[in-house]
């Protein structure tokens, strides 16, 4: 027995334990009262009609621990399907968590890895479900807030969304940056495929990631700063093509067209600078300053054995680069004669800064207020992706990938609530039989 003289531990554990049990037996109790008869036919998701086959227990696992349920089942003669009209009505789809502890399940799924998650159920709220089942709940959320992302992207692009303009005061700018990285697979998701995928490393799959962000003001030292909580991403393993429609989508629903200034920023890959020209035209194009200076590096380590003093050529070159000098760069470049195939190597380098002048003008965006460096899709790769996708170890299928980090997207975007918490209004019915 508890008593006066037990420490707070012991008797709140012993509460807890005592108000789970007895909030499972109520909820037992009052699902008790309805097990979704509907008469002896039910309409069939084929269209026929299901005849009543009885009743079926089910026990759901809920947040407050197994909870056993009675539901009228229904079976299709047509189509052999099976169903029992309580579980929509109640929302345990096929799966045997609750929607409740889906969520926690979801939660911690996309935090860290199955194993941890499980354990952390298991710590915090006394539930105990095995890693593979957190991993096969917390990947079906994940695709139905990929399939409802995904449906929302579509409605805004057809226009039968219409966005809501950005609430006022609108932010002074809006950025638009884009980037790739790898994530390890398991070898039967790269069978078949070229050997450079993505970022060049075997066994890898490139998901490339946009992040939309806001900035309304500079600091003290008249540099911008990021508008806390103004981000959201988009992401995808099927190509620039897929991530340019999900920008797209993005772009409208916050409101883009309605911002003084938009700003897109990559690394020079030509695809972001197609997809940038296509969907907001009139915004600021910058070079990633950070990838600049690599191929900066590059060219000065090409032009070594013919520059007098290497190391004070490249600094000269990389003050004209801050100050988007382009121009002084490729002419100090082409004062040597080359030939042969130091010449096209040449020509090939300083492509890169001949097409991308433009959008190098680093010390002209600099004195408009704006981001010259790719920090932000930088962090957001670090944060989404690698922290919970690239540790060691992982081999991922890249469905079960892009699941996970559809989760940790609507997070880091503020809407987890929008896609994944019970009532979230969810993929449309034909979108969710599918998942
Ligand atoms: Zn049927």
């Amino acid at each position: 027995m508890l008593g006066t003289g037990d420490g707070l531990g012991v008797l709140e554990q012993a509460m807890r334990a005592a108000l789970t049990s007895a909030g499972a037996a109520l909820l037992e109790a009052v699902l008790a009262g309805e097990d979704g008869y509907c008469g002896p036919r039910a309409e069939c998701g084929c269209g026929r009609q299901a005849a009543c086959a009885g009743v079926r227990d089910k026990t759901v696992t809920t947040v407050l621990g197994p909870v056993r349920l009675k539901r009228a089942w229904y079976h299709c003669r047509e189509c052999k399907h099976g169903f029992a009209p309580r579980d929509q009505q109640l929302g345990i789809g096929d799966g045997s968590l609750s929607p409740g502890l889906s969520e926690m399940t979801a939660l911690a799924g996309a935090e860290v890895s199955f194993a941890r998650a499980a354990a952390l159920l298991a710590g915090l709220a006394g539930i105990t479900i095995s890693p593979k089942t957190v991993e096969r709940s917390a990947e079906a959320s994940g695709a139905a807030a990929r399939a409802a992302a995904g449906a929302e992207a579509a409605a805004i692009r057809a226009r039968t969304i219409i966005p809501l303009p950005p609430p006022e005061p609108v932010p002074d700018m809006l950025y638009v940056e884009t980037d790739g990285t790898g994530v390890p697979v398991r070898a039967s998701e790269t069978e078949g495929r070229p050997g450079k995928d993505g970022d060049g490393q075997a066994g890898t799959r490139e998901v490339k990631l946009a992040r939309l962000f806001t900035v309304s003001g500079l600091d003290a030292d008249g540099r911008p700063v990021m508008d806390p909580g103004s981000s959201s991403y988009a992401f995808t393993f099927d190509g620039k093509d897929t991530l340019a429609r999900l920008v797209k989508a993005e772009y409208l629903r916050r409101g883009g067209e309605h911002f003084r200034q938009v700003v897109a920023i990559g690394d020079g890959a030509a695809w972001i600078w197609t997809m940038a020209a296509d969907l907001y035209p009139h915004a600021t194009h910058i070079t990633d300053i950070y990838h600049a200076r690599e191929h900066l590096h590059d060219l000065a380590a090409h032009l070594a054995f013919i520059t007098p003093d290497p190391a004070q050529w490249l600094q000269y070159r990389s003050a004209e680069l801050d100050a988007g000098n382009i121009s002084a760069i490729i002419g100090a470049a082409r004062a040597y004669p080359l030939d042969g195939i130091k010449a096209s190597d040449l020509d090939r380098k300083l492509g890169y800064f001949e097409r991308n002048a433009h959008r190098m003008r680093y010390q002209h965006f600099r004195d408009l207020g704006m981001f010259i460096g790719s920090g932000a899709i930088e962090g957001g790769i670090k944060a989404i992706v690698v922290q919970r996708a690239k540790q060691s170890g992982m081999h991922w299928t890249v469905g079960g990938a892009a699941d996970i980090l559809a989760l940790r997207c609507q997070r880091a975007s503020g809407r987890w609530n929008d896609f994944v918490a019970p009532g979230a209004p969810g993929p449309a019915p034909a979108l969710r039989a599918a998942v």
